[in-house]
This record gives C-alpha cells, structure tokens and sequence, in this order.
C-alpha cells in the first residue's frame, strides 16, 4: 500500500506528511520544535503503534501552520471536522462547535484579554483603504489564523494625516490613532525610497516629492533632477524602506523595519510596479524593480523583508499581556 503524501509549502513554512505512518513530527532544520503532541495526539492516537502520522519540517514559521497541517491530514483521513483557531496566541482545537484542546503559550495569556470577547476567530485591521495592499496582508495573515478587514470596513473613521518626520512616527500616527477609535488590532505600514545622497530624501515624502498629488511620472523627474550632478551610478546608492507597526488597545506597539538596497539609475526602465520603481536598480543586479515580475518583487522588496521580520515577533507579542 502506499500512502498518500501531503505536502505545505509557502514562504515560511514547508512541510510533508503522510498518514498510517506512525512516526510523529520530526525536523530537518534547527528550529527547536516543541510540538504539542501530547494531550493532542491522545486523541487520535492508536493504541498500539501510537501517533497515526508522520511529518517532516523542512522550514519551520508558525506553530499555527504546523498545527493546521497535521489537523488537515487527520480530518481527511479520519473523517474528523477539527479547525485550529488562533487567539491571543494560544491555539484552539475546535471540531463541531466543541473546544477539544487548548495550546498556551509558553509565557502564558493574559485572563481578561482571552476571554474578553465572544468572537472565536480575531480580527486583524489594515490601516489601509488600498484593497491590493489589504490582499497581500489577507494572503499573510490568513495562514495564520486572522480575519483581515481595512478601513473600507469602517466608513466613518476620519483620514489619518500623515505629519510625522519619520516612518515610525507615521505608521504609529495611523496604528495607535485607529486603533484607539476602533478598540482593534490595527497593523499600518509607512513606505518610500531613501537616496543617500539627498540626505535620505524623498523619504516620507516619497509619495509628494513633486508636490501634493504629484504623478509617480513627476515624483520621478523630479527625483532626477535632483541627481542630475551625480554622474557616478555608486554615488547614486538607495534603499526601499518600509516600517510596519502593529497596535493594541493598552499595549506598547510592535515596530520592526526592512531596507533594499540599490541605486537610482539615470534613466526610467521598465514597465511593471510603481511609483519609483522604473529608476531603482535592485541590489547589484542592474535590473531595475519595475523590470521584476510582482512575484520576483514580493519575494525580496522592503515590504516583503519587513512582514519576514514581523511574522517572526508577532506571535510573542500577541500572547504579551495588556498593560
Ligand atoms: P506607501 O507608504 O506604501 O503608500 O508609499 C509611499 C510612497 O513611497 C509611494 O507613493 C511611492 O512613491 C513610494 N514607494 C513605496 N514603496 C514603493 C515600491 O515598492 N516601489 C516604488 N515606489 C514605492
């Protein structure tokens, strides 16, 4: 007989399993794994031979996805219905409307905040209006066991001004203030492109550096002009830079930052992306990130380096008590 495989892959985890081999989760890599076999594998275990199914972590992200790995093999092979749900970083089992198991944290949750409210599944909110921007938050975020609204939830809410000096200042500025109103989970990014030369110009004013409402066309030539006496393409060295901010109600934010690296070239090419992509020349590659695929641009952009770093922190900071 050979058993069926079952495979996980995306960014951050990647895992392959198959059922009627009686192995339990092993790993490939150094992640020090501590999965929550015990209570839980009781209750699908076989007397005799044990846990009824074999995984191996060939990269390892999030409990959440381990967890919901193994629980979608159980539920097809056994006929179970069980869900993995995520809240305040703890996760529960669920089958049926009935709670079967609860995973804590290592540091524990805090009491008030777990069962403060009826609803199962939490809510993150993007503070964002930009529906593409909300997809590829809802794509991350989804994986991890959260429903993703943005402000288009949320009509009433009053814009945000962005007065900050710094991108913390206005990912905060939009984070805490919406949060506040909304007594939500509230995750807001602040991007734009660094030129050394120009003293880290555009900077926040990446998306106005032609002036109020100026076209990604003129923010460009403007961006040129700039550098019209800086004939030497080292001397003209960069970054994307993006910092995401998540906030809570009585609790201090989460802040992590990411740059990508390159230079402004001396002429727009390429035909994909937007706003300063046509000038940025990747890396050392030569290529400019509006001649990437959005595939190519996801898998290695300033946004993709910061969700990288905030997946890796978000879970300790959720299960972080309320102040
Ligand atoms: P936002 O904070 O993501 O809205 O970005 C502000 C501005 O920075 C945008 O209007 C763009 O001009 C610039 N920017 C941010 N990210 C990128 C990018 O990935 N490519 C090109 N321009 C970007």
């Amino acid at each position: 007989m050979t058993n069926k495989i079952y495979e996980y892959k995306d960014g951050q985890d990647w895992y392959v399993g198959s059922y009627g081999i009686f192995g339990g989760v092993r790993t490939l890599t150094d992640d020090d794994l501590d999965f929550p076999l015990l209570e839980f594998a009781q209750r699908f275990r076989d007397e005799d031979r044990g846990f009824p199914v074999s995984v191996t972590v060939l990269r390892y992200g999030s409990l959440y996805r381990l967890l919901s790995f193994v629980v979608d093999i159980l539920n097809q092979e056994m006929g179970r219905n069980v869900e993995v749900i995520q809240r305040q970083g703890a996760l529960l089992l669920v089958e049926n409307g009935q709670l079967l198991h609860v995973e804590l944290p290592k540091e524990g949750v805090n009491v008030h905040d777990f069962f403060e409210t009826s609803k199962v599944r939490e809510t993150l909110l993007i503070a964002t209006r930009n529906e593409g921007k909300t997809k590829e938050f809802r794509a991350i975020f989804d994986k991890l066991g959260y429903d993703v609204e943005n402000l288009n939830d949320y009509p009433d809410l009053p814009e945000v001004a962005e007065t900050g000096m710094t991108f913390e200042e206005n990912a905060r500025l939009k984070a805490e203030t919406i949060s506040q109103l909304t007594g939500k989970m509230v995750l807001a990014d602040d991007s734009g492109l660094k030129v050394d030369v120009l003293g880290g110009l555009p900077g926040v004013w990446s998306a106005r550096f032609a002036g109020v409402g100026a076209t990604d066309r003129e923010n460009n030539a403007k961006l040129l002009h700039e550098l019209a006496m800086v004939f030497e393409l080292k001397d003209r060295s960069a970054q994307f830079h993006t910092t995401l901010v998540v906030a809570s109600p009585n609790k201090e934010s989460l802040v992590v930052e990411a740059d990508w690296p390159g230079y402004i070239n001396f002429e727009p090419k390429g035909e994909n992306g937007f706003g300063y992509d046509p000038l940025f020349l990747v890396g050392e590659t030569g290529k400019s990130s509006a001649e990437l695929t959005l595939e190519e641009k996801n898998s290695q952009s300033h946004r993709a380096l910061a969700v990288k770093k905030l997946l890796e922190v978000f879970p300790s900071w959720q299960s972080k008590p309320s102040l």
